[in-house]
């Protein structure tokens, strides 16, 4: 048996580097705050501790289809002890319930769109996962609300 390689490591369960964890919630259809509240509900089930949740960001849809309404974001800060891989699992099946299409189209209006934007300080280039998410630091709707609940050595990187 070959020692484990860095692409097998991120699905070892985590002894604690992969946290915290930082997801960004966004969508612009009616009843989102409802469906983030439903989203935080599952997520705390399943394991996921939710430590801290930013206020809402309500801002215009920019390059989706004509009339969209505006977006609403929130960042979410909290421990995940199982392997990144199975809390993308988690977050895309909490979409699929929340009347997202698991082949969604980007840049549409969506019921909930459930991103990992930060897994601790790790960097993770996996087929289905890549930490940090590619496109946070670009992101005003991340950052935003990201300042409200990362410590400053977390927002340094994430913005970094
Ligand atoms: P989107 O429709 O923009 O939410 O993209 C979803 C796709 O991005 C899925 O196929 C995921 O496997 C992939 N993906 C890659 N990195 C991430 C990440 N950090 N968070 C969520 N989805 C990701």
């Amino acid at each position: 048996m070959h020692s484990s390689s860095t692409a097998e490591a991120p699905e070892q369960k985590s002894t604690g580097s992969f946290n915290p964890v930082l997801l960004s919630f966004g969508g612009n259809l009616d009843g989102t705050m409802e469906r983030f509240e439903r989203a935080l509900r599952r997520l705390s089930v399943s394991g996921f501790k939710v430590l801290n949740v930013s206020e809402p960001l309500v801002n215009p849809a920019v390059g989706c289809e004509p009339g969209a309404g505006d977006f609403t974001n929130i960042s979410v800060l909290g421990e995940w002890n199982g392997t990144p891989l199975e809390l993308l699992d988690l977050t895309q099946s909490i979409e699929i319930e929340e009347g997202r299409p698991a082949d969604h189209p980007h840049w549409v209006s969506r019921t909930i769109d459930i991103d990992i934007i930060l897994m601790g300080f790790q960097r993770l280039d996996l087929p289905r996962l890549k930490v940090p998410h590619p496109l946070a630091s670009s992101r005003d709707f991340v950052l935003t609300p990201s300042r409200q609940v990362l410590p400053p050595d977390l927002m340094a990187f994430l913005e970094a």
